[in-house]
């Protein structure tokens, strides 16, 4: 069975700076079985480059940018691909200037046909061109949904979908958000594995740690799933979601050593799989997502559904 694996970064092979026990082994096993594997990231930050840099210094080398796609070359991708020519008013970090000037669409901050919002540092006069943008007719989108991004065990910073709700609520018009769990992400990512793999895969695995982006749309793509508790889901919260993985792990150094041999690694049988989630568990953990808390009936009709 030739498997394609695509792969979440943040809390699946690192956190914050550090790298999580095993990811080394997972990465090189995925190399050295010429196993077809992508890296998946709702990150618009970044460029693919800036990641190979950033996993070479945590100690993970030979991996390079067409290892990597981002909700920022998703963005570019959709917009290439739906509107040839268009011109777009963006606010973000270099992984998204640069994947839209990749795909040749101009920086526009007089009549936009989109405001793009994504990762990183917004201003208030930023945001405020942003809204006389939306206001004179841009269409709202952003790279990711993600409210929040965790900077550490304890730390969170806000992310790209708090940013498009700051729009969404100035201006009344709703955001189209690509990246994880939009199905654009994953079809784009699934060609772009077939793409750079020597023979088509048979089936397709997303390995990630958030429930509402990984796993979800991992599952609504059609694909395998494996849940990793090294990041942000806690294995007594998995039960309060309908959509289930297919499959538990600690992390991922549960499938370095089923890469290598081919056979389920006997780790399955760790105490992880035996502790079934309590569907009544409650936990008041503030889903990454959760966009629908902050949908508020709006003066105008969306623009984008
Ligand atoms: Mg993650």
């Amino acid at each position: 069975m030739n498997t394609g694996y695509l792969i979440d970064m943040d809390g699946v092979i690192y956190r914050e700076n550090h790298l999580i026990d095993g990811a080394r082994e997972f990465v090189q096993a995925l190399m050295g079985t010429g196993a077809p594997f992508l890296f998946l990231t709702n990150n618009s930050a970044p460029t693919p480059e800036d990641l190979a840099v950033r996993l070479k210094h945590l100690g993970i080398g030979g991996l390079s940018a067409r290892h990597f796609y981002t909700s920022a070359m998703n963005t570019a991708d959709f917009l290439s691909e739906m509107h040839p020519n268009c011109t777009v008013f963006a606010i973000g970090e270099g992984g998204l200037l640069t994947a839209l000037h990749e795909r040749k669409i101009a920086s526009d901050s007089i009549d936009p046909s989109y405001v793009v919002v994504g990762e990183g540092t917004a201003t208030l006069e930023r945001l405020s061109k942003a809204h006389e943008c939306i206001e004179k007719g841009a269409r709202l989108l952003a790279t990711n949904p993600d409210n929040w991004c965790p900077v550490s065990s304890d730390k969170t910073r806000p992310g790209a979908g708090a940013m498009a709700a700051f729009l969404e609520a100035s201006t009344g018009r709703r955001a189209y958000y690509l990246g994880k769990p939009n199905g654009y992400m994953f079809q784009r990512a699934r060609q772009k594995l077939i793409e750079s793999s020597m023979g088509k895969p048979d089936q397709f695995v997303m390995i990630g740690d958030t429930m509402e982006t990984d796993i979800r749309g991992g599952i609504e793509a059609g694909m395998l799933t494996y849940l990793v508790l090294s990041g942000s889901t806690q294995l007594e919260n998995v039960g309060e979601y309908v959509y289930q993985p297919s499959r538990i792990l600690t992390s991922v150094a549960d499938l370095a050593e089923e890469i290598i041999t081919g056979k389920p690694s006997d780790r399955l049988n760790s105490p992880v799989y035996t502790n079934h989630p309590s569907p009544n568990s409650k936990s008041g953990v503030r889903h990454q997502t959760d966009i629908l808390t902050l949908h508020k009936p709006r003066p105008r009709p969306a623009m984008t559904k």
